[in-house]
C-alpha cells in the first residue's frame, strides 16, 4: 500500500499530514501527486469528498517550497479558482493546514466583503491565492493584482464553475496567465463544454478518475433506527447482545458524549475506551492497540479523532449520533467494510437528527432501511409528514437565538467574517421533504434484501460545499 512518505514529499509536509492524522493516500492523491510533481497538467474527474484538495495542494505546496522565491508584488505563484466562497474559504484552509510547517503566504478573495482588506493583502504578493472568478477580475480591473507570475493554475469544480455562468471570466483570467504554467481542471461531471475548456487549457495532461466517495455508502449494509436520545445508551447496551458485533466503532458528536457512553458502558460492565482529542496521545495508542488486538469490543470516537484510525474487520460503526455534515457520514461509515470487505453501519436518529439524516440521504443517493429498536417500539420517531403553513417538523430544535439545541454552550462564529451561523449552515434546514412511508422491520442485525432504489439524484459535494461549510478569511501570515 502507498503511503505518503512513498511519495517523495517535504518533509515538512509529511509532518503536517501527521498532524492531520493522514497516513495513506486516496486514490486520487495516489494517482494525481506523482505526475503533478513532475510537472504535468493534469484533468481530475472527482468530486469532493475524495481528498482531491490535498491531491492538488500538496503537489503544489511542495513545488513552492523546493523553489523558493520573493513572492510577486501583487501577483502570486499558485491560484485556484474555485466557484463558491465556501469552497475557496475549505480549499485555503486546507492549504493552511498541510503548510503548516511552510513559510508560505497564502490569501483568499471572494465576492460579498468588502474588497479594501483584500486589496491591501495582497499587495506584497502571495504564494498562493485562492479565489472565486468575480471577484478575482475586479481585483484585475482596479489592478490589485495581475496574473503574469502564476506558475500553476488551479480550475476546481469547473463545471460547477460553468453552471454558475463563469465562462467569460474564467477565460479572461485564465488568458492573463503565462502559457508556461502548470494547468490542473477538476470537475465532477465531463460534459461536453468542460472537455472543451480541458482541451483549451490544458497540455497533455494526464487523466484521473475516481470513484465517488458515494460508492463507500454502497458497500456499507445501512440500518438506521429512530430512537429518542434518551434512550441511546439502553440501545446501545441491548446490541451488545448481538454477537455479530465483535469490533465496532461507536461515534458521537463530542468528546463529552464519547467520555459519558464508556462511563455508563462501564457501569454495565462492558469494556469500552474514548479516543478524542483531549486524551493524550499514549492514552488513544492503548485504546487503539487494545482495539486492534480485539481485548476491546467498542471504541467510542469523535470525528475527528477517528480521521487517523485504520482498524482492519471493523464489524460494525454505530453512529451513536448523527454527523451535522454528510460527509463526515461517509467517512464514519468507511471505517467499516475497509479493504473490500462488507461491513454494517447502524445509525440511532433521535428527532433532533432528522434533518441530518435527510441531508446524509441526499448525498449518498440512498435511503436508509429503517430497522425496529431491539428494545421495543415507541421509544423513538421517525420524521412526520410536512404540514403546510407549519414549520418543517424536521428543523432542528432551536434556542432562543436561533441555534440549534445540541450547539447551545458551543461559542457563535463571528458573521462578520462572511461565515454563517450553524443554524444558517444546518443542513435540511431548506428542504422540505416527503415524509417517510416505510415501516420499519423489526431488527435482526441486518437491513432489508434489495434496499430501495436511490431517491435522490443531486450531485454529491456542491451542496455540501454550499451549506454545511463555513469558510475562514486569514493568511498564514508571512513568518
Ligand atoms: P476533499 O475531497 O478534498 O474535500 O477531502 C475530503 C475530506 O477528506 C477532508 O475532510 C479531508 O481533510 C479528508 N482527507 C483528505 N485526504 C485524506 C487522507 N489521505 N486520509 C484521510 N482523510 C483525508
Amino acid at each position: 500500500m502507498t503511503t505518503f512518505a512513498d511519495l517523495n514529499l517535504d518533509e515538512k509536509l509529511l509532518r503536517a499530514l501527521k498532524t492531520e492524522g493522514y497516513t495513506v493516500p486516496t486514490p486520487i492523491q495516489a494517482q494525481s501527486i506523482p505526475p503533478l510533481m513532475t510537472g504535468s497538467d493534469l484533468l481530475g474527474i472527482a468530486q469532493t469528498g475524495t481528498g482531491k484538495t490535498a491531491s492538488f495542494a500538496l503537489p503544489i505546496l511542495q513545488r513552492l517550497l523546493r523553489d523558493p522565491k520573493p513572492t510577486p508584488r501583487r501577483g502570486c505563484r499558485a491560484l485556484i479558482l474555485s466557484p463558491t466562497r465556501e469552497l475557496a474559504g475549505q480549499i485555503h484552509e486546507s492549504f493552511r493546514s498541510y503548510g503548516r510547517f511552510a513559510k508560505l503566504s497564502s490569501e483568499v478573495v471572494y465576492g460579498g466583503v468588502p474588497i479594501g482588506r483584500q486589496t491591501r493583502a495582497l499587495l506584497n504578493g502571495v504564494d498562493i491565492l485562492v479565489a472565486t472568478p468575480g471577484r478575482l477580475l475586479d481585483l484585475v480591473n482596479q489592478r490589485a493584482v495581475h496574473l503574469g507570475d502564476v506558475e500553476v493554475l488551479v480550475l476546481d469544480e469547473a463545471d460547477h464553475m460553468l453552471d454558475l455562468g463563469f465562462i467569460v471570466d474564467i477565460r479572461k483570467l485564465v488568458a492573463m496567465t503565462s502559457i508556461k504554467r502548470q494547468t490542473m481542471l477538476f470537475s465532477a461531471t465531463m460534459p461536453k463544454d468542460i472537455a472543451e475548456l480541458a482541451s483549451a487549457f490544458l497540455r497533455n495532461p494526464v487523466r484521473v478518475e475516481v470513484t465517488p466517495v458515494a460508492t463507500t455508502a454502497e458497500r456499507v449494509e445501512q440500518q438506521i433506527i429512530f430512537v429518542d436520545t434518551a434512550h441511546k445508551q439502553n440501545l446501545l447496551h441491548k446490541l451488545m447482545d448481538d454477537p455479530t458485533i465483535d469490533r465496532a466503532l461507536v461515534f458521537t458528536r463530542t468528546k463529552h458524549g464519547a467520555d459519558k457512553v464508556v462511563k455508563r458502558l462501564e457501569e454495565k460492565g462492558i469494556r469500552a475506551a474514548a479516543i478524542h482529542g483531549n486524551k493524550s496521545q499514549p492514552q488513544r495508542e492503548r485504546a487503539l492497540a487494545d482495539f486492534k488486538a480485539g481485548k476491546l469490543r467498542l471504541l467510542i470516537a469523535t470525528d475527528i479523532a477517528a480521521r487517523g484510525i485504520d482498524v482492519d474487520n471493523v464489524s460494525h460503526v454505530i453512529n451513536f449520533d448523527l454527523p451535522n455534515m454528510p460527509e463526515s457520514y461517509v467517512h464514519r461509515i468507511g471505517r467499516t467494510a475497509r479493504a473490500g470487505a462488507t461491513g454494517i453501519a447502524i445509525s440511532f436518529c433521535d428527532r433532533e437528527e432528522h434533518s441530518f439524516l435527510r441531508a446524509i440521504e441526499k448525498v449518498t443517493r440512498q435511503q436508509i432501511p429503517v430497522v425496529e429498536s431491539p428494545l421495543g417500539p415507541g421509544l423513538g420517531m421517525p420524521p412526520q409528514p410536512r404540514v403546510k403553513g407549519q414549520p418543517s417538523p424536521d428543523k432542528p430544535r432551536t434556542t432562543r437565538s436561533g441555534r440549534p439545541v445540541w450547539q447551545r454552550n458551543r461559542p457563535e462564529k463571528s458573521r462578520n467574517d462572511g461565515s454563517r451561523t450553524p443554524s444558517e449552515t444546518a443542513p435540511g434546514s431548506r428542504r422540505d421533504d416527503p415524509p417517510r412511508t416505510k415501516e420499519a422491520r423489526p431488527y435482526q442485525g441486518k437491513p432489508a434484501q434489495g434496499a430501495r432504489p436511490p431517491r435522490h439524484a443531486a450531485p454529491e459535494g456542491r451542496d455540501m460545499a454550499r451549506e454545511g461549510k463555513v469558510q475562514r478569511n486569514r493568511g498564514f501570515g508571512r513568518s
